[in-house]
């Protein structure tokens, strides 16, 4: 073997040591993932925008995610999602113009609207404290508004409300004390003091998926 042979042996060897000794470094960057959302069960559900990570997922300077709704479709079981998607499908023949406004509602974000005109300046827009009484929380309801009026079109919101009745949902337009124009949700219960026992004690127990086991949403 010739002195340069030799030298150049050496630096593979070197070279060769070296790749081997850092090839975990890059390989665990290479499987390092964002945190998948988990359902309150405990099992994955999907990788999501932040503002639709549930809060115990959530540290310091994402409280700010709090602002801003979760408008993920990837959220709603799929029983939920086949209801939803013929909507969407229904305002899309109709050529209207739309956007989903809010999907899943954390309770972090409801207790930040809740603040709202109470701690926080601004007009109130909500009553309700918690939101692990109602719909979002479970991703079992949506809010949609126009895509360019956004809150400001009734016949939009009329044909928003027929829609969400013809593929199976509740409207929230069509509710007598309180109307919630955007809002449909899956049609187990209207008010939260419609809700029968097992569905109070499984959500007062936070099992997500037993609840929309029961609700035959994940078929
Ligand atoms: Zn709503």
């Amino acid at each position: 073997m010739s002195k340069g042979t030799r030298r150049i042996s050496a630096w593979l060897l070197v070279v060769g040591a070296l790749t081997l000794a850092l090839a975990p470094l890059f390989l665990t960057t290479a499987r390092a993932q964002p945190p998948a959302v988990v359902t309150a069960d405990g099992n994955p559900l999907h990788v999501l925008p932040k503002a639709c990570w549930p809060e115990h997922l959530l540290i310091g300077r994402d409280t700010a995610f709090a602002a801003i709704p979760c408008n993920s479709l990837d959220v709603f079981p799929v029983g939920v999602r086949r209801q939803v998607d013929c909507v969407l499908q229904r305002l899309e023949r109709g050529g209207w113009p739309y956007r989903v406004y809010e999907t899943y509602r954390s309770d972090r974000r409801q207790r930040w609207l809740y603040a709202q005109g109470r701690t926080r300046p601004g007009p109130r827009v909500t009553n309700v404290a918690t939101a692990q009484t109602g719909n979002h929380y479970w991703s079992l309801g949506i809010d949609v508004i126009h895509g360019k009026k956004l809150w400001h079109h009734p016949r939009f919101f009329y044909w928003l409300g027929q829609h969400y009745e013809a593929c199976g949902m509740v409207a929230g337009a069509f509710w007598k004390r309180f109307p919630d124009a955007p809002h449909g949700q899956f049609a187990a219960w209207e008010s939260a003091a419609q809700r029968p026992a097992w569905a109070k004690r499984l959500q007062a127990e936070g099992k997500r998926d037993s609840l929309w086991l029961r609700l035959g949403v994940t078929r």
